[in-house]
């Protein structure tokens, strides 16, 4: 599933292929995918728009456009990006389809039918309801390890599900959540209040830490739109997590079997040596 990381890997390849062109045709073929505009306003709204920029907010992708409007995209679960020539057939559960002047297509496909579009004015972009609660982005200067100490000082609930709450923390995963705490130290049952001020201070080093190594290792999945016959999952991070997906295999720091426990309906993995408390 992709976090953080495998949109930021999206939007990097996006700005790359896409930058610049203009889309002759778009094409909201599952209207369910962008509830709020119509498949009419969808096609008028993006027809003969230039793409400026490709950018990204929390977990939402964000495509800039010389119209005053931009489109919003949330990949949720399976959601994905290919780029194709214009000839080529569209691959199984397009949703949507943009016809590009090179020649080529940038088709979005969804298997599990979660993905999300939203056409917006990109001047009322940080007020759509989407990206308005978000929390400051983990990579920008208001995420400081004195804004993370005052957000888990006022929370009562079990620290993982404190950083997962993306009006909260933004960034966080259930991959990445795992690692970050791992590499902190920290037990994911920790009242986040009861979390020391030094400890924070580590804990915040981590999430930024964890977030940038996967960016720099490829992420967890095959984020390239121009790879079509791959497999979406198999990332270069995928082989590197320390606790994620590692039940009963060795902890790389005591030698102590991983644990796996169910927390707020998601699996969490953790050293119970290392991250006793
Ligand atoms: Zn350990």
């Amino acid at each position: 599933m992709p976090e953080l990381p495998e949109v930021e890997m999206v939007v990097r390849h996006l700005q790359k292929l896409v930058t610049h062109r203009t889309i002759l045709k778009a094409q909201l073929i599952r209207p369910g995918l962008a509830p709020e505009n119509t498949p009419r306003q969808f096609a008028a709204w993006l027809r003969n728009a230039t793409i400026q920029e490709a950018s990204r907010r929390g977990k939402h992708i964000l495509l800039h456009f010389d119209n005053a409007r931009s489109l919003l995209v949330h990949l949720r679960m399976t959601g994905r990006f290919l780029y194709l020539e214009q000839d080529q057939a569209n691959p199984p559960h397009t949703h949507a389809l943009f016809l590009l002047d090179n020649a080529k297509k940038l088709a979005f496909a969804d298997q599990r039918h979660f993905g999300l579009m939203h056409i917006a004015k990109t001047a009322e972009l940080s007020q759509v309801r989407h990206l308005s609660k978000l929390a400051p982005e983990p990579f920008g200067e208001a995420f400081t390890a004195n804004y993370l100490h005052a957000v888990l000082s006022r929370s009562k609930q079990p620290i993982k599900l404190t950083l997962l709450d993306q009006t909260k923390v933004l960034g966080l995963g259930n991959i990445y959540v795992s690692e970050a705490l791992h590499r902190a130290k920290i037990n994911p049952l920790l009242i986040s209040s009861q979390l020391s001020k030094p400890r924070t201070t580590v804990l915040h080093r981590e999430i930024v830490a964890v977030l940038s190594e996967a960016i720099a290792n490829n992420s967890t999945m095959n984020t390239n739109p121009e790879e079509v016959s791959g497999s979406y999952t198999g990332g270069v991070y995928e082989t590197m997590t320390k606790v994620y997906e590692r039940e009963g295999l060795p902890c790389y720091t005591c030698q102590t079997p991983i644990q796996r426990f169910v927390q707020g309906g998601r699996s969490t993995y953790y050293c119970s040596k290392c991250q006793s408390r």
